[in-house]
């Protein structure tokens, strides 16, 4: 194991080892009130408990022996049993099952703590010698008073060795891929060692029926499982005339139904109508020179047509599918921020936008040799984090989603009216996410159903921050009969190849959208209905939460239906 990486183990000497009244050892902090425990329930002290039942046990062996010897002796049988030897039997089973749940358990656990003891000593050892360890680092750590019983899911003793060399940091954790071969058994002897070295069970996160070697050096580093999530179907949203059956992996009760109910009313409404106004994605290196008036002169030169035509064509090199539309540049006094957009095609773009922008500093270097390149990130990017940049410019794909729905379906469907929704949008969305200084928050609930989504089709969950950004309008039309909703999200990134769209689950809720992997005759064109389809997905479900509140529903559903699944509008906004 990466010892560098080693979680840290439980405490050993700072802890105080008590003695309590029944002679059990238990864990205590030093400096910490006792907590209650189990036995203070007891009608006695469990000392007194406990003689009790060994009184009982021996006692009752001793008479039920007596009786036997006697019954030997009078050649009575054996299985003719009197009141009292019934009596004397019950009890002595009865105080055998005590006093084998008081101390077996015990027993059994003090030789798990001490194997797990034998591997601390081992990373104290490393610990030692490698690191000068920061205590702040450390997270506090519970007292374990019960050590947990860990499962194995090794199958040979060749495995057995090789969790013992990783224990030991003869084999480094994170090399296990390269040098077994073989992921899935990485994972295993990964997981078993980390079992052992924290002394805690992962079991619960699978293990089985996953294909490992499809994330290695692309999704995620020293595996040891992974987590299920369930899938969702809401739709079929009706959207630019085609209907789509939407996967949402949530954890949210009431989110898909809740987004069901607004597909629901927007396809009985004759369907939403998306625009995309904008595709691009960015990536803002920062570039630091020894004077204000020199950051000015390379702004000037990278805006000026002629030097972008050059640009470009250096830009574009980086990949078939990139090809750079603009440079923003923004100055912090001798501090240049070059804000970089392109096209990426079917990728969500992150690495061909960097690969892009790494080729152009390099160019650039020839005839600025004094800009120093501090970072090929400068945040004015902005990546997974709330930016007005993004907000206002947009980042990924920029789309907006409309709806009009009738009358009858408002009041049948939604069981509000349209005035209510138009004032309730006003003063929330619009007023209320103004007096809480919201960026590009004026909406009800976005996140849930772009992040649900999201993890569903294998995008970066973390990119939910600036994907989310949008605002809901909700217009009265007709004189107020009909009801006109949008949403304009300015930021959706999302991709359908590279990253986690190529695994196997996401895949396959990619492939149900018709969206899956890279266009051939359009590139571009499934990653840009992708993000037609989220924001479709978002319209409806601000229809149906903002339905919700609009009647009342939701404080009363919340306190009704807290433990039910049938509710669709039990959900956080
Ligand atoms: P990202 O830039 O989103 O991180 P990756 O670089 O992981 O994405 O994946 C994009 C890769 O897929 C690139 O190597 C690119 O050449 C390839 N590719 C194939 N077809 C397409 C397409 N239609 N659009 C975008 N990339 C494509």
């Amino acid at each position: 194991m990466d010892i560098s990486r080693r979680a840290p183990k439980p405490p050993q000497r700072p802890l105080a080892t008590t003695v309590h009244d029944s002679g059990t050892r238990r864990r205590q902090q030093p400096n910490k009130p006792a907590t209650p425990k189990a036995s203070d329930a007891l009608p006695l002290p469990l000392y007194l408990t406990n003689a009790v039942f060994f009184t009982l046990f021996f006692s009752v062996a001793y008479y039920l022996l007596h009786r036997w010897r006697d019954k030997i002796r009078n050649s009575t049988p054996l299985h003719l049993v009197s009141l009292p030897e019934i009596a004397a039997i019950v009890s002595l089973m009865a105080s055998f099952i005590y006093l084998l749940g008081f101390f077996g358990i015990d027993f059994v656990q003090s030789f798990i703590s001490r194997a797990s003891h034998d591997a601390w000593d081992l990373d104290n050892h490393h610990h030692n010698n490698f690191l000068i360890e920061d205590p702040r680092r450390r997270p506090p750590q519970q007292p374990q008073p019960h050590p947990e019983p860990l499962i194995s899911t090794l199958s040979t003793e060749e495995d057995e060795e090789i969790v013992q060399s990783v224990l030991v940091g003869k084999i480094a954790s994170h090399s296990l891929e390269s040098q077994l071969g073989d992921c899935k058994r990485a994972a295993s002897i990964r997981r078993e060692a980390l079992q052992r070295t924290t002394g805690r069970s992962v079991q619960g996160l699978p293990l089985e029926g996953f294909d490992y070697a499809s994330i290695l050096g692309q999704c995620c580093e020293m595996p040891i499982g992974y987590i299920q999530i369930p899938v969702g179907i809401a739709g079929p949203l009706l959207l630019d005339g085609f209907e789509y059956s939407v996967p949402m992996a949530t954890t949210e009760g009431c989110l898909v139904a809740s987004t069901n109910r607004g597909c629901k009313a927007i396809h009985v409404s004759g369907g939403a109508t998306s625009t995309l106004l904008r595709d691009g994605m960015t990536r803002a290196p920062v570039v630091r020179f020894a004077s204000a008036k020199r950051a000015s002169e390379l702004k000037f030169f990278v805006e000026d047509p002629v030097n972008f035509d050059a640009l470009s064509v250096v830009f574009n090199r980086s990949s078939r599918f990139a090809r750079l539309q603009s440079i923003h540049c923004s100055l912090a006094g001798k501090n240049l921020y070059m804000r970089f957009t392109c096209s990426t095609g079917d990728a969500m773009g992150m690495n061909m936008v960097s690969k892009g922008v790494q080729n152009v500093l390099d160019f650039l270097q020839t005839d600025f040799p004094d800009m120093d390149v501090i970072g090929i990130s400068g945040n004015f990017c902005s990546d997974k984090k709330p930016a007005a940049v993004n907000w206002i410019e947009g980042r990924g794909k920029s789309v907006v989603c409309e709806a009009i729905i009738k009358e009858e379906v408002v009041k049948k469907v939604l069981k509000t009216n349209v005035a209510a929704l138009v004032e309730l949008n006003m003063l929330k969305n619009l007023a209320g996410s103004a007096v809480a200084g919201a960026l590009g928050g004026f909406n009800a609930h976005a996140s849930n159903i772009v992040s649900a989504i999201f993890i569903a089709t294998g995008q970066d969950p973390a990119q939910n921050i600036e994907s989310s950004h949008c605002i809901t309008m909700i217009e009265a039309l007709n004189d107020g009969k009909d009801l006109h909703i949008s949403v304009t999200m300015p930021s959706i990134e999302v991709g359908t190849i590279g990253g986690g769209t190529q695994l196997a689950s996401q895949s396959a809720c990619l492939n149900l959208l018709g969206v899956k992997g890279a266009s051939k005759e359009s590139p571009g064109s499934n990653s840009r209905l992708l993000a037609t389809i989220v924001a479709g997905a978002v319209l409806a479900g601000e229809l149906s939460l903002m339905s919700a509140i609009a009647a009342g529903q939701l404080v009363k559903s919340h306190m009704k239906y807290n433990r039910s699944s049938r509710d669709v509008t039990k959900i956080s906004s």
